[in-house]
């Protein structure tokens, strides 16, 4: 079997300071046909768990460019269209093929474009005809559309939060488009959104039982899969929010039953979650009144939902309080990171750090700056997992008052402990960690002690009242109060 392999990951922030460009997904894509190996700062995600799935089947794989960029606003049409046509051309070149699999976020919208996803995946059910198997992995924080399921055989989502199974979820998919190939299955799905928008984690609470009954119901009789997306709040359009997709073998009814059980349980389920975060006054005394290592998540200035990554929220807050033992990573500032390795190790300095990015990012703060350590080739790993590949620039670590705050060149949210361990900060024998990260620390750091999400404002709010939605399809929970009503938008 000759399957084709391609990826297009970018999740779209609408309410994102940061512009999106060529050079957005230059610095993490893959381009198989003239590079032999990957790059060694590219993180393939669910494209690598397919690859090394297809690769281990022992089947003819003709990988396809690879191209992902940190989440921030839309794309504008040209760089779309270089992007498409690139992923596009390739496949053409490679047909026939018995199967495609295609590694996109789900939340991906450019200039003129809200769908990315389904516009992707018709254009090639077109280069492909009607009987080839196609399949996609997403990001859980993409939004499923009419236009993907009406193209794609399986639509999967990965079911945790922090998303530490997309490799194990994309290299199923595989598992089930060879399936397919060999006629052992026929896919027929069913899809139901659910008027929501989540930001809650996996890893405790309602949403955690909730993934555990998604597993059991995905292993029952008949079923090929279940996926629960969370939809993504900084998708400001008309198809923005949760959605359950449900793939059964030849069983429709079946696929729409379970999809709406399941999205009842989704709905109930966050629901009963709520909002996890505090706000900083509440979190900073919890901190408190916490005996050992408090891990404090800053989820509205998290890179990895669009933000600018240098609020200076917390930071200012923790000065003006005068916390001690305390450290606070990764404030993108890519001046401030030149300016501490321009004065050098063991120097101190006057230093204006971050609030530079835009008005949610707050003001930029003055401050007296003793540098502990200039780095040129910090890496961490991507969801604390795995080799730490991801490079974080030239970055510096300076103390500021009681808080030794990490700088970093390359906006990234805080995956790993190397953010602060490559710089000499101990943090077993910190009292207070803050990371700029919603969920995605949560792997390497809740060992650590006590993790507290707290909420200030910023571009990754946890209170969506706050965003200045124009299109968002209303009423939606939680902005609007009333419990969510879920309704069949594939297969119903
Ligand atoms: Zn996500």
């Amino acid at each position: 079997m000759r399957i084709f392999l391609g990826g297009l990951f970018h999740e779209t922030n609408d309410f994102s300071p940061v512009p999106t460009g060529r050079a957005s997904f230059e610095a993490m894509s893959w381009r198989p046909r003239l590079q032999r190996d990957v790059p060694p700062s590219v993180n393939l995600l669910g494209y690598g768990g397919a690859l090394a799935r297809a690769r281990g089947l022992g089947l003819d794989v003709v990988a396809g460019p690879y191209a992902a960029a940190i989440p921030s606003a839309r794309a504008g049409a040209p760089v779309w269209a270089e992007l498409v046509d690139e992923l596009l051309g390739e496949l053409r070149a490679a047909l026939p093929v018995d199967a495609v699999y295609l590694f996109l976020h789900g939340a991906m919208s450019t200039e003129g474009v809200d769908d990315c996803e389904g516009e992707i995946l018709a254009r090639v059910r077109e280069l492909i005809g009607p009987d080839v198997p196609l399949g996609s992995s997403m990001d859980l924080h993409g939004t499923v559309t009419t236009k993907m399921l009406s193209s794609a055989d399986f639509v999967v989502a990965c079911k945790e939060y922090p998303h530490v199974d997309l490799e194990a979820e994309s290299a199923r998919v595989v598992d089930l488009l060879l399936a397919q190939a060999n006629a052992r299955i026929r896919p027929v799905s069913a899809a139901v959104r659910v008027p929501m928008l989540l930001i809650g984690p996996t890893t405790s609470g309602p949403l955690q039982s909730f993934v555990t009954r998604l597993r059991a119901c995905e292993s029952g009789p008949g079923m090929l899969s279940a996926s629960a997306f969370h939809g993504f709040f900084g998708a400001d359009h008309p198809d923005a929010g949760a959605a359950v997709v449900v793939t059964t073998d030849g069983d429709p009814a079946l696929a729409r039953r379970i999809a709406m059980e399941l999205a009842q349980d989704l709905a109930n389920s966050a629901l009963a979650q709520g909002n996890v975060g505090m706000d900083l006054r509440t979190a900073l005394e919890a901190a408190d009144a916490h005996p050992g290592t408090v891990i404090l998540a800053d989820r509205a200035d998290n890179s990895g939902g669009g933000a600018g990554g240098d609020s200076t929220l917390v930071l200012a807050e923790l000065l003006r309080r005068n916390v001690r033992n305390a450290t606070l990573g990764m404030m993108w500032d890519p001046v401030a990171a030149d300016f501490c390795a321009l004065a050098g190790e063991g120097s101190r300095l006057r230093l204006r750090l971050g609030g530079k990015v835009g008005p949610m990012s707050g003001p930029p703060l003055d401050v007296d700056a003793h540098v502990l350590a200039v780095r040129e080739d910090v890496r961490q790993a991507a969801f604390g997992r795995g080799e730490a590949n991801m490079p974080i620039g030239r970055s510096a670590a300076v103390r500021v008052g009681g808080v030794d705050v990490v700088i970093g060149s390359i906006r990234h949210q805080v995956f790993s402990r190397h953010v602060f361990e490559e710089h000499g900060i101990e943090l077993a024998n910190k009292k207070l960690v803050v990371v700029k990260s919603t969920q995605h620390f949560y792997e390497a750091f809740a060992p650590l002690g006590k993790v507290i999400y707290c909420d200030v404002p910023g571009t990754v709010t946890s209170d969506f009242s706050a965003l200045p939605y124009a299109r968002l399809p209303r009423p939606m929970w939680p902005i609007d109060p009333t419990p969510p009503v879920p309704a069949f938008i594939h297969g119903g």
